[in-house]
């Protein structure tokens, strides 16, 4: 069993922005599990708040009880499979604590999240995600959208109706397609990315990608700076532009140095055994 060869480093921010009253934002950093959440919660009444947070909650305990060291034993194409079933079932984890949560109080009714994650494997990533909430990769300078929207205007852009300026700016632009806490059962896109040494993660809510176009979120990636400081650039550069919404960024960087501090996650292989 290979551990993970390069060295991942994490930043997560979350922010209230410049007019909402309440952060309905929520996201976990889990290094250690290896696993990487941001969701983005809706409903009046600071209910947004609830399904995003429940959300997260159970996908976590989900994603840490799933065991790393039943994989150890595993070729390398079935752990990717497994680190991308256990991240669909976290989220659907997520939908079904959603789901209950409302059928026990009626109260919150009407409350749903989206949700993006990144599960690490031994040599590849698992990403999976639900609505608007986005991932993507900055490789070789260059910044690639990993995720596709699930919302009435990304349809109207594939459909050509729509420029990706148009659909930024467009009124029905937060009208999510999918969403986590919904009636149905929730239909969870999951892809695996093989990871290259350099390669940076972005997983965010649509309060940075409403604010920030494309060009502007790579021109704060690039820079030479700590993961945190740039996470904070981002948040800034979206509050500058006026915060209209909560803003939660996630960043995830794979290095091949083993220089200063970086934590080597365990991933697919348990060191300790
Ligand atoms: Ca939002």
């Amino acid at each position: 069993m290979t551990a993970f060869a390069l060295q991942v480093r994490a930043a997560g921010l979350s922010d209230v922005g410049r007019t909402r009253a309440h952060n309905e934002d929520s996201f976990n950093v889990d290094l250690e599990h290896g696993f990487f959440l941001v969701a983005d919660g809706m409903g009046g009444h600071g209910n947004g708040e609830v399904a995003s947070g429940l959300t997260i909650e159970a996908a976590s305990d989900f994603l840490r009880r799933s065991d790393p060291s039943e994989s150890d034993r595993q070729s390398d194409s079935d752990t990717a499979s497994s680190i991308s079933r256990a991240l669909r079932s976290a989220i659907e984890a997520g939908h079904d604590r959603v789901v209950r949560a409302v059928a026990e109080d009626q109260a919150l009714a009407g409350m749903g999240t989206t949700v993006v994650g990144l599960n690490l494997g031994p040599k590849s990533v698992s990403v999976a995600h639900v609505g608007d909430s986005r991932a993507y990769l900055l490789r070789n300078g260059g910044l690639e959208l990993v995720t596709e929207d699930h919302t009435w205007v990304n349809e109207q852009v594939k459909a050509g109706y729509l420029s990706q300026d148009q659909a930024r700016s467009h009124p029905l632009k937060s009208v999510v397609t999918r969403a986590i806490g919904g009636e149905h059962d929730v239909d969870v896109d999951v892809q695996e990315i093989e990871v290259e040494a350099g390669d940076l993660f972005l997983l965010c809510s649509d309060g940075l990608t409403t604010m920030l176009s494309d060009e502007e979120i790579r021109s704060h990636l690039v820079r030479a700076e700590a993961l945190e400081d740039r996470s904070a650039a981002l948040v800034q550069h979206a509050n500058a532009l006026g915060g209209v919404d909560n803003i939660t960024v996630v960043l995830l960087h794979f290095d091949s140095d083993d220089g200063d501090g970086a934590q080597n996650v365990p991933t697919g292989s348990n060191p300790d055994e």
